[in-house]
C-alpha cells in the first residue's frame, strides 16, 4: 500500500436489518426471514441470506415472495434499534480512522491514507474492523479495499457475506474488463440502454467511446461512470461536516387561534425546542427570526441580542415583544421560531455582560440531563403544562447520532 496514492476501505454490513433480527431471536436463525414496514407491510425492505437463496429480493411484494418460499417469516422493521446499532458501528470505524464517510445506515468508507504509518496493511485493518464489529455487535460485514471509493465499493460486493476483497489499483482494469456495465454502482436501466446503443456492454467497451458522450447526456454522473468502468474515481470522502445555518421550529395551530394563553404556550414550546436543539449540538445564537402567520400572511421580526444564548427563556423574552402585538380578533394560524446566526458554543462568558448567562447554562444543563434520563420532558416551564405533543419524525437526512451534517 506504500505506493498507493489513497487507501480506501468500503464496509458493507451483510443483510443488516435481517441479521439484527436473527441475532436477537434464536428462533429466526438459519431461517428465511423478510423485514417489512410494520406487521402487515406488503413490501420487503430486506431479507436474510436464507431467503435470498430462494431468489427473494429487496423491493419484492411479500405475498409474491411467500409463493417462492412458503416458509418465509415476516418481521416488522425496528428503525430505532437499527439506528442505535448503526451508531455503534460508525463509532468503531471512527476509532480505526477519523476519516470516514457514512454512506448509508449500513455502509461506510474509511480512508486510511493518513494512517499508513499506524497500520501494516489494509488487510490487517479489514480484519480489525471485522473482529471489532463481531466482538462488540455480533454481526458480519463485507469489506472491499482499493485506491478509490468506486473500486472499494465494487470490491466489497464480490464476496458476500463476510468477505474481504482487495483490488490492487494496477489490476483494476483487468478486474473490470469482462464485467457487465450494470455491475457498476449507479448504472440504471436508462443509462444501460443508452450505453448499449453505443455498443458498450462490458466495462472494457467504455474506452471505445469518448467521455463527452456520457458527459453531454448525463453530466457529472455520466463522466463518473465512464471513469469508473476503467477503475478510476477522483471523488474524495465527504468527511467535513458543514456547520448548521439555522435552528428552527414551527407549528401549525388550529386556524384563527385567538386564545392568547394557548398562543403563548405554543411560542414558548417552540422557543424551548430551538434552545434545546442548540444545546444538544453545542451551539448558541444572538439573532432570531420569530413570526406568526394570519389570514393576511406572515408577520416576522428579526431580533438581535447583545449576547449569545441557547436558553429558552431568553428567546421567549424576545417572542413576547411580538405576541403583545398580535391582533387577537383575527387570530393566528402558524408560529415559527428560528435562530439564524448559530455559532459553536463559546464557553468564555462575558462577566461584565448579562449576569445570568452562566447560571442559566448550569441550570439548563442539569435540566437537560434529567429530561434525557426520563422520557417526556419532566422539568420545563410551567407554561408548557398540558401542551399538545407532536410526534418526532425521522428525517430523510437521518444520520446516526453524532454524525449529522446539518442540524
Ligand atoms: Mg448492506
Amino acid at each position: 500500500m506504500d505506493n498507493w496514492k489513497k487507501v480506501i476501505l468500503h464496509v458493507d454490513m451483510n443483510a443488516f436489518f435481517a441479521s439484527i433480527e436473527q441475532r436477537d431471536d434464536i428462533e429466526l436463525r438459519g431461517k428465511p426471514i423478510a423485514v417489512t414496514n410494520g406487521k402487515h407491510g406488503s413490501c420487503i425492505i430486506t431479507c436474510s441470506y436464507e431467503a435470498r437463496a430462494f431468489g427473494i429480493k429487496t423491493g419484492m411484494k411479500f405475498s409474491e415472495a411467500k409463493i417462492m418460499c412458503p416458509k418465509l417469516i415476516r418481521k416488522p422493521s425496528n428503525p430505532k434499534k437499527y439506528a442505535a446499532i448503526s451508531s455503534q458501528i460508525m463509532e468503531i470505524l471512527h476509532n480505526i480512522s477519523p476519516d470516514i464517510e457514512i454512506f448509508s445506515v449500513d455502509e461506510a468508507f474509511i480512508d486510511l491514507t493518513h494512517c499508513k504509518k499506524i497500520y501494516n496493511s489494509p488487510i490487517e485493518v479489514a480484519c480489525l474492523v471485522k473482529d471489532q464489529i463481531h466482538e462488540n455487535i455480533n454481526l458480519s460485514c463485507s469489506i472491499g479495499i482499493s485506491n478509490n471509493k468506486a473500486m472499494a465499493k465494487f470490491a466489497a460486493k464480490l464476496k458476500k457475506p463476510d468477505g474481504i476483497t482487495l483490488i490492487d489499483p494496477t489490476q483494476s482494469c483487468l478486474f473490470l474488463e469482462n464485467r457487465l456495465i450494470t455491475d457498476l454502482c449507479g448504472v440504471s436501466k436508462g443509462i444501460q440502454k443508452f450505453l448499449n446503443k453505443h455498443n458498450v456492454f462490458f466495462c472494457n467497451d467504455m474506452k471505445k467511446i469518448p467521455i463527452s458522450i456520457l458527459g453531454n447526456r448525463y453530466g457529472n454522473v455520466g463522466r463518473k461512470i465512464w471513469l469508473m468502468a476503467q477503475g478510476l474515481d477522483y471523488d474524495a470522502l465527504k468527511i467535513e461536516s458543514k456547520p448548521p445555518q439555522s435552528f428552527g421550529h414551527g407549528k401549525v395551530t388550529i386556524p384563527g387561534l385567538k386564545d392568547v394563553h394557548l398562543i403563548k404556550k405554543i411560542f414558548r414550546h417552540m422557543c424551548e425546542k430551538v434552545a434545546k436543539r442548540m444545546r444538544i449540538n453545542a451551539y448558541e445564537s444572538d439573532k432570531f427570526f420569530i413570526g406568526y402567520k394570519t389570514w393576511e400572511g406572515w408577520h416576522v421580526r428579526k431580533f438581535q441580542l447583545s449576547y449569545f444564548t441557547n436558553n429558552g427563556s431568553d428567546i421567549y423574552g424576545l417572542a413576547e415583544n411580538l405576541i403583545c402585538k398580535i391582533n387577537l380578533t383575527l387570530g393566528i394560524n402558524q408560529v415559527q421560531v428560528t435562530a439564524i446566526n448559530p455559532q459553536p458554543i463559546n464557553l468564555q462568558v462575558d462577566i461584565f455582560g448579562k449576569k445570568d448567562v452562566f447560571n442559566n447554562r448550569v441550570i439548563d444543563n442539569v435540566i437537560d440531563q434529567i429530561n434525557l434520563k426520563y422520557p417526556d420532558s419532566v422539568i420545563g416551564p410551567a407554561r408548557l403544562l398540558g401542551k399538545t405533543s407532536s410526534p418526532d419524525v425521522i428525517s430523510p437526512s437521518w444520520r446516526p447520532k453524532g454524525w449529522k451534517r446539518s442540524v
